[in-house]
This record gives structure tokens, sequence and C-alpha cells, in this order.
């Protein structure tokens, strides 16, 4: 039988948070995409207001001093040392289509499908002999589970070909599988292999215009940033605590600044305190 990995992400805020986010992921999980699509709908002033204005060109607050950087980290990291993911996984290879298989949808969901799925598929040998009919019926309570359940056969059977079973370790090399994009690979590498990467889902995005710590346009442009200014002992544990800062208190619609553990350090113009 094999054992389950089940990480989970605390909060680590002085409040208690609820164990099953809403909206959500693990890296969690509204997806880049997602909150691309949140961008079509809502009006341009309406999102750029939720995520502040930094960014080139915007008027927002200027980034805060090295020290209070530095101060910020400090308190995540004094109030959860060791934050985790909520997808469970067992090996690198079963946490690499974990994450592939979360992209807009949640991680509680992605759980349920993959938990008697790595029971009998955890290497892509296992998953080639499996095959792609019976992984599209494992998986299909997972959104655009047909494409991704292509994506996942490929890559397996990529992994095996190219790789020797085994999942590489460059960013480089991960974005050449099927359906592995630069955040997937950032989180593999942070989460399987420690590599101090920083996977900026639409909760850090946020975040990170807000406070402001790395305010851009673009997920990469914030991910960019934040590599610049994060002092290097809280590099590795950066973007889990900044998407459960996100997701659990500086929300998109209603930021909970009255918990927020660095509401004085937070320059957004319209927070709540
Ligand atoms: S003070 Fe409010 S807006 Fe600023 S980081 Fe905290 S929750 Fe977000």
């Amino acid at each position: 039988m094999s054992l389950v990995i089940a990480v989970h992400y605390r909060t680590g805020m002085r409040v208690k948070h609820p164990s099953s986010p809403a909206g959500g992921p693990a890296v969690s999980k509204p997806r880049q995409a997602k909150a691309a699509g949140a961008s079509r709908k809502a009006p341009a002033k309406t999102a750029s207001a939720r995520a502040g204005k930094g960014g080139k060109g915007g008027k927002g607050p200027a980034v805060p001093d090295a020290a209070t950087v530095a101060e910020i980290f400090r308190r995540f990291h004094d109030a959860n040392p060791e934050p985790k993911g909520e997808l469970e996984y067992v090996n690198p290879y079963t946490l690499l289509v974990a994450v592939a298989l979360s992209a807009q949808a949640t991680d509680v969901g992605v759980n349920k499908a993959t938990r008697p799925l790595f029971a009998i598929a955890d290497t892509p040998e296992k998953m080639l002999a499996l095959g792609e009919e019976r992984l599209r019926e494992a998986i299909k309570t997972i959104g655009l589970y047909r494409n991704k359940a292509k994506n996942v056969i490929a890559l397996s059977r990529q992994l095996i070909e190219r790789f020797g079973g085994e999942v590489p370790r460059s960013r480089e090399e991960l974005e050449t599988l099927p359906g592995v994009g630069r955040k997937t690979a950032n989180v593999v590498m942070n989460i399987a292999f420690g590599a101090p990467t920083i996977a900026v889902d639409t909760h850090l995005f946020r975040v990170a215009n807000r406070i402001p710590l790395a305010p851009g346009k673009t997920p990469l442009a914030v991910e960019l940033g934040l590599e610049k200014i994060v002092p290097e002992p809280y590099r590795r544990h950066a973007h889990h605590w900044l998407i459960l800062h996100g997701r659990y208190v500086c929300k998109a619609r209603k930021p909970d600044c009255g918990r927020c553990l660095i509401n004085d350090l937070c320059r957004y113009e319209a927070k709540t305190i």
C-alpha cells in the first residue's frame, strides 16, 4: 500500500482558518488562467484595484525597504515556520501529476480523485499501463479532465523515454513536458526538490501587488521581482506564505486587515484598518 503524504497548509496567521480553502491551491488554486478569466469578466478598474496599483507606470505606494521586507517575512516565518501545500502525493512523479491536474480545480477535488488513482498508478510506467481511458474515468470529477488525462499519459511516456522514468529537476526540462508550464515547474522544483522557486498563483499575484512587495502586471514580473527582494533564508517558503496569506487573510474582495500580522507594514491604500 502506498504511503500517502498528506501535506496541509498551515496558515500561521493569528486566526484559525478553514481547513478547506474556498477557492483554491497548493499551490494553490485559483489558477492564473482563472485569474485571467476573472479579469475578463470584471471591469479593468475593479480588477486593478483588487490587486493594487503597483506595476510599471502605476501610482501605487513604493516597495518597502529591505529591512521592512525582511520583517514581513520574519513574521510569516515565525507564525508558520514550515508551510506546506495541500495536494497529496507520494513521490515527485505523483506531485507533478497532481499539480498538472490542479489547474482550475481545487486541491480538495484533486485529492479526492488522486487518492485512489495513486494507489494503483504512482509511477509513469504504471500510469501508461493504466491507459488514457481508465485515467480519464479516474479523474472525470476534475475540470478539463479529458485534456489533462491526455497530457498525463503523454508526460508519463516522455518521462520514460527521455528521463529514465524520473522527474527532471530543472525548469527547462520540466517545461518541455506536456501540460507543464512555468508555475507547475516551480511548484515541483520547490516542493519535491527544495529549490527556492516562487510559483505565482492568483493569490500571490494579488498580495505582491497590494503590500506591495513586487508589483508587476504579469505573474512572471512578480516572480522575478520577488526573487530580487526576498531574503535568502526565506526564499524557499516565500511563495507558500504569500499564497496562504492571500487565500485566507488578504482575500480578493475583502481583505481581513484587522487579522493581518503585517497590517502595520502594508501600504495598500484600500486596506480596511
Ligand atoms: S493589511 Fe490588509 S491589504 Fe495589507 S496585506 Fe494585510 S490583509 Fe492585505
